[in-house]
């Protein structure tokens, strides 16, 4: 039953007040990732939803899109194509800048791992205010590849990041504050 896996997995997720600074709700997969059955269950929701949808490329966020985004891949047959921070990828890369609390930070992709016309779901853990996501739907837009959907495991719902997304889908699994 789709409600009780959903429960499971909410449950796994461990909530630390406070981290990595006063204020922050810090949602821990690491938990998740602990309980094979509720780890299982979140890919599988996942898969379910996007086997059927022609998605030739799972591209996941640096770092915690790294857990959940290549076994989606395998398990619809895409590839995976990591979106790293900066000055970690080897060849020849595109960037965007994304604006941070404090600061701003980067996204950058490997010129050439996504080709124009390719449907791309993007994967990451969690969104808050969108910025990340928001940054990794103009990279692929950018290599001429239509986004699909953009799916985490958590929405931080107050935080209003869906709005940011340029219209795009985005399937979460669980809620949170
Ligand atoms: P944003 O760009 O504001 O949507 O932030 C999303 C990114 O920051 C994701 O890659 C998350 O892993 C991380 N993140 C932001 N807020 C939290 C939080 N409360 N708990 C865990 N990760 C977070």
């Amino acid at each position: 039953d789709g409600d009780l896996r959903v429960r499971g997995i909410s449950s796994a997720i461990r909530v630390v007040p406070n981290f990595p600074k006063p204020g922050i709700m810090f949602q821990d997969i690491t938990t998740l990732l602990l309980d094979p059955k509720a780890f299982r269950d979140a890919i599988d929701i996942f898969v379910d939803r996007y086997k059927d949808k022609e998605i030739s490329v799972v591209a996941g966020i640096e770092a915690r899109g790294f857990l959940f985004g290549p076994p989606i891949a395998l398990a619809i047959g895409a590839k995976f194509v990591p979106m790293r921070k900066p000055r970690k990828l080897p060849g020849e890369v595109i960037a965007e800048e994304y604006v941070l609390e404090y600061g701003k930070d980067r996204l950058e992709m490997h010129v050439g791992a996504v080709q124009p016309g390719e449907r791309a779901l993007i994967v990451d853990d969690l969104i808050a205010t969108g910025g990340t996501l928001c940054a990794a739907i103009k990279l692929l837009e950018r290599a001429g590849a239509e986004v699909v959907e953009c799916a985490c495991v958590i929405e931080l719902p107050e935080l209003k990041g869906r709005g940011k997304l340029d219209g795009k889908a985005l399937y979460i699994l669980v809620e949170s504050r």
